[in-house]
């Protein structure tokens, strides 16, 4: 008897194959469902046993699946594929287990991609340590404004099995993808890809910088039209030189200062185009204003210009990147103006949740008044202080990890007030925000750009971002 393990060569028949669902949770239960439907035998295995995970557990099982609760780690008796939740991390034995019987291990975006019919949308696909959803996004409204049917799927909107199965058809998709999902990702091949930044994070869950940098880099696996990077940062370039691409794929990078061939950058306050253009040695191709990207901060025109790379190779338009750019609004707490109050501006970037993303958003402001703190999750914050230093008016200090910001504040920016709230309850951030108020003169902004997890005061970065606004209101009031 042939082996009946699901290889990449192996046409997907799922009947009776025996299948192990690691982690009962927003990408596992699907999966349970839809592989028990195609006529597998489908064992559900997860770490928790609480009351909610029961709960989850009686559901599939009326269904006639078997779930496993409280032992994530021990190999289901004849699995034949493990299909795992993105999060999972690889040194589970779970996982050496399934490795040792030579066993395949999908992730949600393998399951995915493998099961999407013959005629399937192709995908263009996003990720970066910073700016995949914004960007995504982005490109979806693009997509769509050059009349294509699309959706944004993958951590946002419409999840990839839904739109990979669902009844809905599609041109092509916008497809953002997480450094966890592409480690589980082997055989996905996107038509282009974008990678827009690299900077340390999830390094506990990877291992190394090499090994996460190695996992965003599958993203350019195979891609068939155009590896799109960050001219400004040479990871991402040397990542798209690794990768074993289609024949004729081209390297397409993105620039905030003035292009050459085959980039996309700026030029005197215009985006665009050296890379899809006729002779691109002679030609530019004028795509949108600067100030058709909201908000214009010079990441987010970066992640402009990577959704518009991704669009061009899709065969887009010049004109549907500019409409897309300008029908596009960022979601909540990503540089969000709450409100004017005394001439001084305040805005909500509680999404920054990590160094790279704090100093993203202190650079696109002249003179601040920073609010900054949580959890640092093992950050340290040197580069990010001496980077900024030039720009803070003050800077207020709220969360369980204050002092680390304050300690690199003392090294690099010695002379800049500090207020630190010695606060992590709910009611800190309207202290907090009346500390920055009296901090700000007329022209500064107050910056919510916390460069750390919000946990220890706020259910999420959201609730964060919501006292944040309510705060000014009642300042404003
Ligand atoms: P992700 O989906 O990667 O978390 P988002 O689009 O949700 O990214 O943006 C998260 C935060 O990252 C934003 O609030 C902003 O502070 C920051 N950010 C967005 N784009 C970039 C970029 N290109 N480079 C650095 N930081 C960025």
């Amino acid at each position: 008897m042939g082996s009946r393990k699901v290889t990449s060569s192996e046409p997907l028949d799922w009947q009776g194959k025996h299948v192990t669902v690691a982690g009962l949770g927003v990408s596992g239960i699907p999966a349970a469902k839809v592989l028990h439907a195609r006529g597998a035998n489908v064992t559900v295995v997860n770490d928790g046993d609480d009351a909610r995970a029961r709960e989850q557990a009686a559901e599939l099982e009326a269904l006639g699946i078997t779930v496993r609760l409280g032992d994530g780690a021990t190999l289901p008796e004849g699995t034949e594929l493990v299909v795992t939740a993105p999060g999972w991390k690889p040194d589970k034995p779970l996982f050496a287990a399934a490795r040792e019987a030579g066993l395949e291990i999908w992730g949600d975006v393998e399951l995915a991609w493998r099961l999407r019919g013959p005629d399937a949308a192709p995908w263009l696909a996003i990720t970066g340590t910073n700016g995949k959803t914004t960007t995504t996004q982005m490109l979806a409204s693009i997509l769509k404004a050059a009349g294509l049917r699309t959706a944004a799927v993958g951590n946002i909107g419409v999840s990839l099995l839904d739109a990979v199965l669902g009844d809905e058809q599609y041109d092509v998709l916008a497809v953002e993808l997480s450094s966890y999902q592409l480690h589980w990702a082997p055989s996905l091949r996107a038509h282009s890809a974008a990678v827009l930044n690299l900077a340390p994070d999830h390094l506990d869950w990877h291992g190394s910088m090499e090994a996460y940098a190695a996992d965003k880099g599958r993203i350019y696996e195979g891609n068939r039209v155009a590896c799109v990077y960050n001219v400004a940062d040479k990871a991402t370039e040397d990542l798209v030189r690794e990768a074993d691409v289609e024949e004729g794929c081209r390297a397409v990078g993105f620039t905030l200062g003035t292009p050459g061939p085959s980039q996309l950058g700026v030029v005197e306050g215009i985006l665009v185009d050296r890379a899809f253009v006729e002779d691109r040695h002679k030609n530019a191709q004028e795509l949108a204003e600067i100030s058709d990207v909201n908000p214009p901060a010079p990441h987010n025109v970066a992640n402009a210009l990577a959704a518009a790379a991704l669009a061009r190779a899709f065969g887009v338009p010049a004109r549907a990147v500019r409409d897309g750019l300008r029908d596009f609004t960022p979601d909540a707490h990503r540089i969000a103006h709450v409100a004017d109050v005394d001439a001084v501006a305040y805005v909500d970037d509680s999404k920054a949740t990590n160094t790279h993303a704090a100093e993203a958003s202190l650079a696109a402001y002249e003179s601040i008044v920073w609010i900054a703190g949580g959890l640092a999750k093992g950050a340290t914050f040197d580069e990010l202080v001496a980077k900024s230093a030039k720009r803070l008016r003050g800077v207020v200090l709220i969360g369980q990890d204050r002092a680390l910001i304050r300690e690199a504040l003392a090294r690099h920016a010695p002379e800049v007030p500090v207020v630190d709230l010695d606060r992590t309850d709910t009611g800190a951030m309207l202290a907090a925000v009346q500390e920055a108020s009296r901090l700000a003169v007329a022209g500064d902004t107050v910056l919510l750009a916390p460069a750390c997890a919000s946990m220890d005061m706020f259910a999420n970065y959201n609730k964060r971002g919501d006292a944040f606004a309510e705060a000014v209101r009642e300042l404003g009031s």
